[in-house]
């Protein structure tokens, strides 16, 4: 890959985000699968949708303007799904354990947002309306996702993982 343009720049930059997407559609699952408090098991799961769809809208990115959207590595996305799989080792209650997922997925929300935002702005300033609208909406996402994560956290998850609670069943 020779990057000798803005446009180029920005077309990597696509192919990034590309492959760290599927590397979600991957991960999500598993997160379903390790998250014990139901409406953090639900989020993972309405997420990994959005993350299929997200997938899609870049393959649509580059039907508009020609190329393939695969070849370049994440390892950004990378070593941070690999970061936050290490919790799954340890003996830590189910709190403590949704805790630790919250923080693992809000980094991964972080990074996107912020890929996102760069590739919104290179495509305006490029001339591009419909790819940093398409951009635009997967940008709408991450952000929504990566709120309902910090509501998750402080209004059920952190406190129960205070007290170092193994499910999140003892209300009522
Ligand atoms: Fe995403
Ligand atoms: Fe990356
Ligand atoms: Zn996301």
């Amino acid at each position: 890959m020779s990057i000798k343009s803005l446009q180029d720049l920005m077309v990597d930059e696509l192919r990034d985000m590309y492959h760290a997407e599927n590397q979600l559609v991957k991960a999500l699952p598993k997160m379903v699968e390790a998250a014990s408090t139901p409406a953090l098991k639900e989020a993972f799961g309405r997420h990994l949708k959005q993350t299929e769809n997200q997938v899609n809208r870049i393959e649509t990115i580059f039907d508009q303007l020609g190329g393939d959207p695969k070849g370049k590595r994440c390892k950004g996305m990378e070593g941070i799904i690999s970061e936050g799989a290490e919790v799954l080792d340890e003996e830590a209650p189910g709190s403590v354990i949704d805790a630790a997922l919250i923080a693992a997925a809000q980094r991964v929300e972080h990074y996107e947002i912020a890929a996102y935002g760069c590739i919104r702005s290179h495509a305006n300033l490029l001339g591009l309306g419909d790819v940093a609208r398409l951009v635009e909406e997967s940008l709408e996402e991450e952000e929504a996702a990566d709120q309902l994560l910090s509501e998750l956290a402080e209004t059920e998850v952190n406190t129960m993982a205070l007290e170092g609670a193994e499910r999140n069943e003892r209300q009522g």
